[in-house]
Order: structure tokens, then sequence, then C-alpha cells
């Protein structure tokens, strides 16, 4: 068995906690994350989100991202809205993989999958086997 830990990564942290201290002493950025690593696929979207929700006042500047998605990264649980914000993000990206699989899978022999219970699509599936003698 394979185990994963996760965690929030680190340039997500400190722009969240720049972040909120800025708000809250009323001060301008930009905020400036300096890491010795490019950042992963999945934190420079949630960067970018989080860009886009500070704007006009603050602006966080980082590294590029590498474009890798990286096993165990985890969301981080505030601000609420980016957290929605990502999860529909991620949301969207697992149902391109499910559709894209889905439509390869329907150019192969085997029943595609549309909605119906599994009694439902074995009975499906018997009925459209060739009768044999
Ligand atoms: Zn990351």
């Amino acid at each position: 068995m394979t185990t994963i830990s996760t965690a929030p990564h680190a340039e997500l942290a400190i722009a969240i906690r720049l972040a909120d201290y800025m708000k809250a002493h009323n001060l301008e950025g930009p905020i400036e994350i300096g890491v010795s690593k490019a950042s992963c696929y999945w934190c420079q979207q949630y960067l970018d989100f989080l860009h886009e929700s500070l704007q006009p006042k603050l602006n966080i500047v980082n590294r590029a991202t590498h474009g890798k998605c990286i096993d165990g990264w985890l969301i981080p649980d505030h601000p609420a809205d980016i957290k929605r914000q990502m999860l529909d993000f991620v949301g969207d990206k697992m149902q391109a993989i499910f559709d894209l699989t889905n439509a390869h899978r329907c150019k192969s022999d085997s029943v595609p999958f549309d909605g119906l219970s599994s009694d439902e699509e074995m009975q499906l599936e018997i009925n459209d086997r060739p009768l044999t003698y």
C-alpha cells in the first residue's frame, strides 16, 4: 500500500499570510515570494486565483511554474472563496480526464457508460451479444 502525505506548499502559506497581514494593515503590494524552486502546477493556479482576488492593491510576484502536478498537494482552507475556485478548477480538470478516457474507451468494443446501474449494464451487455448456438 502506498501512503501519500499531504500538506499545503510553502509558497501558498507565505502568500496567504502576507496577503492577510497586508490587508489587515491596509498596506499595498506587491507581495514578492522568493523560492528556490519553481511552483507546481496547482500552486501556480492557486496563486493566480489569489492574485486576481487581491487586485488592484496587492500583487503577488513569484517564480514561474514547472507545470508538474505534485502528489500530496493540499488546498489551503483559507481564504474560502479561493478554495472554492480551486476545487472547481480541479474538478473541471478531473472531468476533462474522465471525458477523454470515456471517449477513448468508446472507441473500443466495450459498451460506454451511460448512467445505468450495474444490473442494467449487465443486461444491456447480455442483450447486445450475438446469439450463438
Ligand atoms: Zn506547489
